[in-house]
């Protein structure tokens, strides 16, 4: 069991108790919905864009404790950010989180999302790292269809 306690570290519990953003975001001009059939996570992300800057973002839905923390976590780094800014943090969080790269050493900073690095170990939580940024990017297209982690 300590594996799974080095995964569910201290702020990932923090963050899936009381996530930042869970809310709607009623002037969204951008919303996509995501769906992780594998572990039953499911969110709906918000995002309020301002030309090319994320204004606000916000989620709501229900998951795990990973899926959960990911979301929360994901909103607050993203808020003030610019589109490609967020690509970018995305593709390094990607890495990290699927263990094709490590979380220290690197010109990208991942801040706290580094805490999830610990997921790569856990083949089938990484899709629950995962699930909020690929809405987040199905929100940025304006996709109609809810996006699945199994597509
Ligand atoms: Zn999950």
């Amino acid at each position: 069991m300590a594996d799974l306690r080095d995964l569910y570290q201290e702020v990932i519990l923090e963050h899936s108790r009381a996530p930042r953003n869970y809310r709607e975001v009623k002037t969204a001009d951008h919303k996509a919905e995501g769906y992780n059939p594998l572990c039953g996570d499911r969110f709906i992300v918000y995002l309020e864009m301002d030309g090319d800057v994320i204004r606000d973002i916000a989620f709501q839905g229900s998951g795990c404790a990973i899926s959960k923390a990911s979301a929360s976590m994901m909103t607050q780094s993203l808020k003030g950010k610019t589109r490609s800014e967020a690509e970018k943090l995305f593709e390094r969080f990607h890495e990290v989180v699927t263990g094709r790269a490590r979380a220290n050493g690197d010109p990208v900073e991942l801040g706290k999302l580094a805490v999830f690095s610990g997921v790569s170990e856990f083949p089938t939580r990484v899709k629950c790292a995962i699930l909020a940024w690929h809405t987040f990017e199905a929100a940025l297209e304006d996709k109609q269809e809810p996006v699945s982690t199994e597509d």
